[in-house]
């Protein structure tokens, strides 16, 4: 039975610089439609990496930039869904299991409402769970900002997480 004790959230945060030039990578998704993508030193995928430090919080282990430095030529051009995989392998080790998975991307453009679906199917095999419980959410900047004006892309995640065992 659930008992409340055992209930963690987590919070992740991320952003990335928008530049001319696709294939634009968001939510485990190559969208190559687009004539943009983000600015990072793995594939920069602002959505999976949101997540990726949800996760790790929920747990209490290291944040994703500790534990993939973006110093290591070992995660140039990384791929973020392996990073992600590998952040929920030491989640369940320590016992734990998602609940819900809740995400916002703020981004002008494209709006991501036709990709919202295979988005959440993605994400959901990546990290191997129901993909009922992952909610994603598009925004805009309302054309205002680094992110209305389309310099910036922003993804928060908020997850519900369970201790099902002691490790
Ligand atoms: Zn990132």
């Amino acid at each position: 039975m659930t008992s409340i004790q055992n209930i963690r959230i987590g919070l992740g945060i991320d952003s990335h610089r928008i530049e001319a030039g696709g294939p634009l990578i968001l939510g485990g998704l190559h969208l190559d439609l687009y004539p943009m993508h983000f600015v990072g030193h793995s594939d920069a995928d602002v959505l999976l990496h949101a997540i990726t430090d949800a996760v790790l919080t929920a747990a209490g282990l290291p944040d994703i930039g500790e534990l993939f430095p973006n110093n290591l030529v070992e995660n140039k051009g990384r791929d973020s869904a392996e990073m992600l995989a590998l952040a929920m392998t030491a989640f369940r080790k320590k016992g734990f299991q998602l609940l819900q998975v809740e995400c916002v991307v703020e981004l002008e453009r494209p709006k991501i409402s036709s990709h919202k679906e295979e988005m959440r199917r993605r994400i959901a095999a990546i990290v191997d769970i129901d993909p009922d419980i992952v909610h994603i959410k598009g925004k805009t900047g309302e054309g205002i900002g680094e992110i209305g004006t389309g310099q910036l892309a922003r993804a928060t995640c908020i997850v519900l997480a369970e201790r099902v065992s002691k490790t």
